[in-house]
This record gives structure tokens, C-alpha cells and sequence, in this order.
């Protein structure tokens, strides 16, 4: 179960029970693979979490359900460390935006993070590149070992 007190100020505590912790075991398993998995995506993520705060003001449990539509189930309390920690790295700045009694920090990408983020889409593209180049590749040997083996 997360941790929420550990979230800066809490602020999305009341909206997010009940709906992102993720207990192993206690829920039909949808995607066993989707948590262990989450060390090799934690980059991606970030990413992810740098290209919406360079468009608009992001909160957290947007973020949440943003990236849930993309196949990251976070919770709470992943996402906020993760936020905290983008934005010692000068990547993120956060304000507190209240409307009436409802506080929630919103986060924005620093030109830090925006050049962090078009150094990255070089490589991520790069990576793309290669590993569907590979999935080309490895049909087309198929393809030929398929061939050939008709041939005869
Ligand atoms: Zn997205």
C-alpha cells in the first residue's frame, strides 16, 4: 500500500484511494508482466511524464490516468517521488495551484527539461528505429528460410 504521507503536502490524497494502489495478489491479473517489467519502462515513464509537462500544466493523478492509458499502472505513491526527484534534477518546477479548498501541485517542464527532452528524442528514436528494424529483419529471415525450404 503507498505511502501517501510521503507525497510533498499529501495533496492528492483523497482523490486516489481505492483506485491506484496495486497489491500483488489481491486483483485479477491482467498483465502479469506489467510490474516487473516497470524497471526496464521507468526511463520511458519519465519521459512520457517530461513530453506532457513541456505542453501543459500536469498534476499528478492526471499523470496517473495518462499514463494507465498507456499501459503504466503507478501509483501514488511511485509517481510523486518520481516527480519530486525530476524536479531536483531541474527538469520539473512545481507551484501549489488551489481552488477553494482543493490544493494540487502542478508541474511544468524547466528549459532544462525541454532540451533534456529533444536530446532524448534523438535516442529514443534511434532505439525505435533499431528495434523494429530487427523485427523487420528477423521476418525477412524467415521469410528466405521459409522460401528456401519450399524450394526444394
Ligand atoms: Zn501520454
Amino acid at each position: 500500500m503507498p505511502k501517501l504521507s510521503r507525497s510533498r503536502g499529501g495533496l492528492a490524497r483523497a482523490p486516489l484511494k481505492g483506485k491506484t494502489e496495486d497489491v500483488p495478489g489481491t486483483r485479477k491479473p491482467q498483465e502479469p508482466n506489467s510490474n516487473e517489467d516497470r524497471q526496464l519502462y521507468s526511463g520511458l515513464i519519465r519521459l512520457h511524464v517530461l513530453h506532457h509537462a513541456t505542453q501543459r500544466p500536469v498534476y499528478g493523478l492526471w499523470l496517473i490516468e495518462e499514463l494507465a492509458r498507456h499501459g503504466y499502472r503507478l501509483s501514488s505513491g511511485t509517481l510523486y517521488p518520481m516527480l519530486h526527484g525530476m524536479e531536483e534534477k531541474g527538469y520539473l518546477r512545481s507551484v501549489e495551484k488551489r481552488s477553494g479548498r482543493l490544493a494540487r501541485r502542478v508541474y511544468r517542464a524547466t528549459a532544462l527539461g525541454e532540451h533534456a527532452l529533444t536530446r532524448a528524442r534523438r535516442r529514443v528514436s534511434d532505439l525505435f528505429t533499431e528495434l523494429f528494424e530487427e523485427v523487420k529483419e528477423s521476418k525477412s529471415r524467415q521469410e528466405v528460410r521459409r522460401a528456401g525450404g519450399s524450394g526444394r
